[in-house]
C-alpha cells in the first residue's frame, strides 16, 4: 500500500479521496490554492500546501507546482479526482517521469479510451455499440456528406478531442452539414489543439445511461453496473441514480459485459466510464469514455457496497481487483442529487459567498458528501457544486421518498441553491416514472 497520497483537488472530492485513504491507512497531503485557504477539509489532511493564486490555471491546472508540492511531500502517488488534471495524458506521463504513481490509468490508456474517436475504434473491437458514422476523423467535406447520406439526417459533427458539452454541431441536412464542416474543425482547433473532427447519427431523444467498470494491471476488468443520468441541463447532470429505471435487465448485461471488455482490450487500469446515450427502444450507443473517477460515483457504491475511490487506490499499488464479476450482486435503488450554488430562478447564476446556514439531513439511508461546513465561504473561482445528497432505499419509489424527506430538512442560507429544483423534481411525475429524456429538464424550465 501507498504510505502517502497528495490529491491534486479541491472541494468535496479532495474530502471524499481524503477519506479513503484514511480508511486505507494513507498519509494524506492535500494542495490548495489561495482561494481555498480556509477550507475545513485541508485539516483532515496530514499537511496541506498551498501551490498558487485561485485561478485554476495558477494552482489546481499548474502541473509544475503540483508537482514540486509531490516532491517536497515525497508521496509515492497523485490523486487527480475529476476535473482539472485528471484527464491529461500529459499529467500521467510526468508524474511516471517523476516516479510518483498516478491514481488513474497509464498515458497510453488514457490516449485509447479518452479521444473519441480513438475510443470508437477499440468499441467497435470489444463488439460495445456504438452509433453509425464515419470510421475515423473525416478528411473532406465530399466524405462526410457521403457518410450522412448512408446513416441518415440528422448527424452530429464532434470533435475528437471534444468535452464538456462543447465541440459539437448538430446538422439537418447537406447544406448545413456542408457550411459546418470547416468551422468545427477549426473550431475544435482551437480550443482542444486538435483539429479532428467525425460525424455520427444524431438521436433527438434519449436517456443517458452510463456504465462503471474498474480496470487493474493485471488484465482484468469488472463493471459495477450501470447509472442513469437523463436529467441534466446543459449538458451537465443534475440527478444520477442506480439502477437505470425500467430498463431491460438481459440488455444491460450485455452492455455492461461490454464496457468491461472494452476496458480490458485498452489495457486500462483504475476507475473508467463508458457512457451510453440509450434510444426509446433501448439500444444503446456509445458516447464516450471518462478515464478517471466521476461525481456520480456514489450511486453505484451505495447499490453495489463496493469503494470505487478506495478501489482506484487499490489498483493503483498494483493489487488485482479483489472480486470477481458474478460477485459483484447489487441491493435496493440510489439517486444522487448535486446540490449547486445556483440560483435556479435567475438561469441558474452562480451563487457564491458566505454560507451562514448549513444544516444537512440524516437518518436512514442518507449520505451527503460535501467540504461545507456552517460558515463556509464559496469561492467564485471554481464549479458552484457544493455537495451531494445521495439516498439509498429498497425500491426507486422508496429512494424519492427518503430523497424527498431529506431534501425537506437540508436547509442551506444566505446563497441560493438547487436544492427546492429537487424537491420539485422528486415530486415530477415524468421523473417519477422513469420516462425522461436528457432534453427533459430544459423543457421543463421553459
Ligand atoms: P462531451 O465530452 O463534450 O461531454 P459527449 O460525447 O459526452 O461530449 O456528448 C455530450 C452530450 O451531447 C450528450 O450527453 C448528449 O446530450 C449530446 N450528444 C452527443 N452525441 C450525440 C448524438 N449522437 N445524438 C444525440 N445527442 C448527442
Amino acid at each position: 500500500m501507498f504510505k502517502r497520497v497528495l490529491i491534486a483537488n479541491r472541494g468535496e472530492i479532495a474530502l471524499r479521496i481524503i477519506r479513503a485513504c484514511q480508511e486505507l491507512g494513507i498519509e494524506t497531503v492535500c494542495v490548495y490554492s489561495q482561494a481555498d485557504r480556509h477550507a475545513p477539509y485541508l485539516r483532515l489532511a496530514d499537511r496541506a500546501i498551498c501551490i498558487g493564486p485561485g485561478p485554476a490555471r495558477e494552482s489546481y491546472l499548474n502541473i509544475s507546482r503540483i508537482i514540486s508540492a509531490a516532491e517536497i511531500a515525497d508521496v509515492d502517488a497523485i490523486h487527480p479526482g475529476y476535473g482539472f488534471l485528471a484527464e491529461r495524458a500529459e499529467f500521467s506521463e510526468i508524474c511516471r517521469e517523476c516516479k510518483i504513481e498516478f491514481i488513474g490509468p497509464s498515458p497510453e490508456a488514457m490516449g485509447r479510451l479518452g479521444d473519441k474517436v480513438e475510443a470508437k475504434r477499440f468499441a467497435r473491437a470489444a463488439k460495445v455499440p456504438t452509433f453509425p458514422g464515419s470510421d475515423g476523423a473525416i478528411e473532406s467535406e465530399e466524405e462526410a456528406v457521403e457518410v450522412a447520406e448512408s446513416i441518415g439526417y440528422p448527424v452530429i459533427l464532434k470533435a475528437a478531442a471534444g468535452g464538456g458539452g462543447r465541440g459539437m454541431r448538430v446538422c439537418h441536412n447537406e447544406a448545413t452539414l456542408r457550411a459546418n464542416i470547416k468551422k468545427a474543425q477549426q473550431e475544435a482547433l482551437a480550443a482542444f489543439g486538435n483539429g479532428d473532427v467525425f460525424i455520427e447519427k444524431f438521436l433527438e431523444s434519449a436517456r443517458h445511461v452510463e456504465v462503471q467498470v474498474l480496470g487493474d494491471k493485471h488484465g482484468n476488468a469488472v463493471h459495477l453496473w450501470e447509472r442513469d443520468c437523463s436529467m441534466q441541463r446543459r449538458h451537465q447532470k443534475i440527478i444520477e441514480e442506480a439502477p437505470g429505471p425500467g430498463i431491460d435487465r438481459r440488455k444491460i448485461e450485455r452492455v455492461c459485459e461490454a464496457a468491461a471488455r472494452l476496458v480490458k482490450s485498452a489495457e486500462y487500469s483504475g476507475a473508467a466510464t463508458v457512457e451510453f446515450l440509450m434510444d426509446s427502444k433501448q439500444n444503446f450507443y456509445m458516447l464516450e469514455v471518462n478515464t478517471r473517477v466521476q461525481v456520480e460515483h456514489p450511486v453505484t457504491e451505495m447499490i453495489t457496497g463496493i469503494d470505487v475511490v478506495k478501489m482506484s487506490i487499490l489498483v493503483a499499488t498494483g493489487e488485482p481487483i479483489p472480486f470477481k464479476q458474478k460477485d459483484v450482486i447489487t441491493r435496493g435503488h440510489a439517486i444522487e442529487c448535486r446540490i449547486n450554488a445556483e440560483d435556479p430562478s435567475r438561469n441558474f447564476m452562480p451563487s457564491a459567498g458566505r454560507i451562514e446556514t448549513w444544516e444537512v439531513p440524516g437518518g436512514p439511508g442518507v449520505r451527503i458528501d460535501s467540504h461545507v461546513v456552517p460558515g463556509y465561504f464559496v469561492p467564485p473561482n471554481y464549479d458552484s457544486m457544493i455537495g451531494k445528497l445521495i439516498v439509498h432505499a429498497d425500491s426507486r419509489a422508496e429512494a424519492i421518498e427518503r430523497a424527498s424527506r431529506a431534501l425537506r430538512e437540508f436547509r442551506v442560507g444566505p446563497i441560493q441553491t438547487t436544492i427546492d429544483l429537487h424537491h420539485r423534481l422528486m415530486q415530477d411525475s415524468a421523473f417519477r416514472t422513469g420516462g425522461i429524456d436528457i432534453h427533459y429538464l430544459e423543457r421543463l424550465l421553459k
